[in-house]
């Protein structure tokens, strides 16, 4: 029941978003309608060989199960080879030097998301401000978006994911074992005015996170001055995780 509770509030904080402006650095004269976004500076986060201080700050904030069986894993955040995450062929220098690294990946949070076009029930669907986000209550376990995403970004959870739970926290709801979860860019924090726990947590300061709505927002002004890409672009799902190489 109070996981239950926790998801009503957790659904209406698009409501309450505004107590992130501090963290999103938002501003008198940005428009009311945003588009959060993440950009990630590749070479900063490959400084910190072997560092995954973000995804243990997000899998410890949402109880993110570690389950013994490869075949059963849930993820919000990982790394993937670079080349299986990106194909890079042009410049080949820089395809070169970035083959075989890992590249960090997570939810896209798609600005025409094919999850949300295929889930029957409407538990998930994209808010006003770009999250791509997921009512658990209203999951069905079909996997319908499991199989429609083309990132692989969605697990299911084939078991109950509660005892593998290192330290539960009690301020972010445990799942149950038949429904699909992800990175929802820490929509809970955002309600509290904080950062996404990726983005805060990260020691090589390698992530931006704000509104592309912004035109004075840090990330909005990166995007503009730095060569970026994107995941599969051309699958037309308009990720909004960008990337600079
Ligand atoms: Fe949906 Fe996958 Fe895009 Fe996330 S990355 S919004 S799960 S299609």
């Amino acid at each position: 029941m109070t996981s239950r509770r926790l998801f009503l509030r957790m659904a209406g904080s698009a409501a309450v978003a505004g107590a992130a402006g501090a963290a999103l650095g938002c501003r008198a004269g940005a428009t009311s309608r945003r588009r959060l976004a993440v950009a990630i500076d590749v070479r900063r986060c490959l400084e910190l060989e072997g560092c995954r201080i973000c995804i243990d700050a997000c899998h410890s904030a949402h109880n993110v199960p570690t389950l013994p069986d490869r075949a059963h894993e849930v993820k919000w955040v990982w790394k993937e080879p670079f080349e299986r995450a990106f194909a890079i062929e042009e410049p080949e220098a820089i395809a070169e030097s970035l083959r075989g690294q890992p590249a960090l990946v997570f939810c896209n949070h798609c600005d025409n998301p094919p999850c949300v076009r295929v889930c029957p029930t409407q538990a998930t669907w994209k808010r006003e401000d770009g999250i791509v986000a997921i009512d658990e209550h209203r999951c069905i376990g079909c996997r319908y978006c499991v199989a429609a995403c083309p990132y692989g970004s969605r697990s299911f959870n084939w078991v109950d994911p509660r005892p593998h739970v290192a330290q539960p926290m009690s301020d972010y709801p445990t799942r149950a074992r038949g429904v699909v979860e992800k990175c929802n860019l820490c929509e809970e924090r955002l309600a509290a005015g904080r950062l996404p726990a990726c983005v805060e947590s990260c020691p090589a300061k390698a992530m931006l996170f704000g509104d592309l709505q912004d035109p004075a927002s840090e990330i909005r002004r990166a995007l503009k001055e730095r060569y970026s890409i994107r995941r599969k672009p051309e699958l037309g799902t308009r990720p909004q995780i960008y990337y600079f190489i």
